[in-house]
């Protein structure tokens, strides 16, 4: 594995869309969003899918990619969750089939939502449901700061329909959590895990990342048997992005405190072998589910999907992205709202739904952005004819490693190549291909 770990560990997109954000290009215009909203949600069986991003963190973990705003300073809430308020009621302004529109799915991430006062979370949510109507079996989730929680909270939100929470634990190694500034005792997380559960909360998840500064494998050994504790439904199993010419917190460890890509990569397995052995499934890259939960039986019957927010056991036909740096995606459009927090109320405070940039996919991005889903929930996809030929000299190394096989027209990933996966994608990423970046854009691919 070291020498094809040299030879492609290099950097790749994590591919939860395309074309990827660094090669938006063709920006819609706002009433080119509203109309694009408006098209996709008038079939009356068309799904509708809300996300809310909640930026604030009481404290900054020093590894994350976020967009996030830092402050102990709650003041910053009422004015933000208005501004949410007030963003929803531009879009039902102006998106007539947005009114009482069915509402399949709604999550809240961040940041921490968690950071948000009850009467905060609860009027937010409260306000989205006078304007919207909960479909029939509707999946309400959230993700949950375990440090940032209570148990009121937990109970306020089952009462509001939520049955999905992630929990953010990323290592139970105290001297890992301290070099990453994220001190999480086990037993706060295994507190919250009980109490969700005995709240009839039916997807727990938790998040955890391999790769941080100081990991070794008995380190990671601690924190999937911690883990394995409390046995969450679903686990998704990050490779740590280190990309400190975005992130300035990440700049506070050098490459060399970061476990080399051999290492990592021991990790990682040594994580799948345990996780496996207690009944887990490798689902999609760096996701796992036990038997009974949605994502393993999405993977089984192929409908498993991938969006902004990582694997998910349903598509929706619209997400619409409310708060600071939210993306929106139709079938034709990708649209991101401002992402300074500051220039997002400002904007909102003006009567203007706060675009910042956007993209217009041409049929060729349809089509490459399917063919990469396939890819990344299947491990394998049919490739046209009029692609193969460019594909099949892209990946001919890669063959030639036994990292992917052909069988007629299907690209498959076999066993060994799954670390790879990422650089297989990019095979079909015509953007990256054609550009010629001079300065980093995303993390290794490892
Ligand atoms: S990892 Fe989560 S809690 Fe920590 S800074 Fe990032 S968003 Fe905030």
């Amino acid at each position: 594995m070291k020498h094809l770990l040299e030879k492609y560990d290099t950097p790749a997109p994590r591919y939860t869309s395309y074309p990827t954000v660094p090669y938006w290009t063709d920006s819609p215009t706002l009433d080119e969003c509203i109309q694009s909203l408006d098209t996709y949600l008038s079939p009356k069986d068309s799904k509708l899918a809300i996300y809310l991003h909640i930026p604030f963190c009481e404290t900054l973990c020093t590894f994350c990619g976020c967009n996030t705003s830092i402050t102990k300073n709650h003041t910053v809430e009422e004015p933000y969750v208005t501004a949410l308020k007030n963003e929803l009621q531009l879009y039902t302004d102006r998106v007539s089939s947005l009114n009482g529109k069915n509402l399949s799915e709604l999550h809240l991430g961040g940041g921490s939502p968690t950071y948000l006062s009850d009467y905060n979370l609860k009027s937010t949510i409260e306000f989205i449901l006078t304007k919207l109507n909960p479909a029939e079996d509707p999946q309400y989730s959230i993700e949950v700061d375990p440090r940032r929680t209570r148990i009121s909270q937990l109970k306020l939100l089952q009462q509001l329909g939520f049955r999905r929470i992630s929990l953010g634990v990323q290592d139970f190694d105290p001297e890992v959590q301290r070099l990453v500034n994220r001190i999480q005792p086990f037993e706060l997380t295994e507190n919250i895990t009980l109490e969700a559960r005995a709240l009839g909360f039916d997807s727990i998840n938790f998040d955890l990342i391999y790769g941080l500064p100081k990991q070794t494998l008995s380190s990671m050994q601690y924190s999937i048997e911690k883990t394995l504790e409390l046995k969450p439904d679903r686990i998704a199993f990050y490779s740590y992005a280190h990309v400190p010419w975005i992130k300035a917190s990440q700049r506070l460890f050098t490459e060399k405190d970061l476990p080399e890509p051999t290492l990592k990569r021991d990790l990682y397995e040594m994580g799948r072998s345990l996780l496996e052995k207690e009944g887990y499934r490798e689902i999609g890259m760096d996701h796992f589910a036990l038997p009974h939960d949605k994502l393993w039986k999405a993977f089984n019957t192929n409908k498993l999907h991938r969006n902004f927010m990582g694997y998910s056991d349903s598509k929706t036909d619209v997400m619409l992205g409310l708060g600071s740096s939210s993306i929106s995606e139709t079938p034709n459009l990708f649209f991101q709202n401002q992402k300074l927090e500051m220039k997002y109320r400002k904007s909102i405070l003006d009567g203007i739904i706060p675009i910042l940039r956007g993209h217009k996919l041409t049929q060729s991005d349809q089509t490459r952005k399917q063919l990469i889903l396939d890819l990344m929930t299947s491990w394998q996809v049919k490739v046209p004819n009029e692609m193969k030929s460019h594909v099949f000299h892209f990946l001919q190394e890669m063959e030639s490693d036994h990292l992917v096989h052909w069988q007629g027209e299907t690209l498959t990933v076999t066993e060994q190549g799954k670390p790879f996966l990422r650089i297989v994608a990019m095979a079909f990423d015509e953007k990256l291909q054609l550009s010629q970046p001079t300065k980093p854009v995303f993390s290794k691919a490892i």
